[in-house]
């Protein structure tokens, strides 16, 4: 892969991509990934957990003192969720967009939880909103040696050789 030149600005650029319990009850797995696939971005984790408790305090340190807390950990717990990294420049903000507004009812048609969801207590998709804490949630979901460097063959179409 010598031709592709992988070192243009902010290509590395990595974010924490979950799709909650709702999202793999009503199999929507497949349509969820095919979105960052078809944008461009690059898978460079994948797998399917059961997320404890433990996890999730450090995951949502900043919703522990809302009225919800308890019942987001009871719903992020139900049952498994696919957490993913995807790579690719401007990814973080990229993703929030293509995820849409928190509450399903100011997420725009087209977006995932626009297109997906009602309500935000089951809004099938997290993602990670800033680079501080997109560094903090891949650290925290996955280990160093789960995550994959490859460079894709059409690296060279999504960005400029
Ligand atoms: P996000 O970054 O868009 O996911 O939104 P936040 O970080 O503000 O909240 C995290 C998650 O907590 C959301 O995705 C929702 O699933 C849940 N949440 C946020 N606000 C509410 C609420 O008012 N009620 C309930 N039940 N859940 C909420
Ligand atoms: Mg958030």
């Amino acid at each position: 892969h010598a031709n592709f030149n992988t070192d243009i600005p902010g290509v590395k650029e990595r974010t924490l991509v979950a799709i909650k319990p709702d999202g793999v009850q009503r199999r929507l797995i497949g349509q969820i990934i095919k979105r960052f696939e078809q944008r461009g971005f690059r898978l460079v984790g994948l797998k399917m957990v059961e997320v404890s408790e433990e996890l999730l305090a450090q995951h949502y340190v900043s919703l522990r003192k809302k009225p919800f807390y308890p019942s987001v950990l009871q719903y992020m717990t139900s049952g498994p969720v696919v957490a993913m990294v995807w790579e690719g420049h401007n990814v973080i903000k990229s993703t929030r967009m293509l995820v849409g507004d928190t509450n399903p009812a100011e997420a725009a048609p087209g977006t995932l939880r626009g297109d997906f969801s009602v309500h935000v207590s089951r809004n099938v998709v997290h993602a990670s909103d800033s680079p501080e804490v997109a560094q903090k949630e891949i650290s925290l979901w996955f280990q160093r040696s789960e995550l994959i460097d490859w460079v894709c063959c059409d690296h060279g179409n999504i960005y400029h050789p």
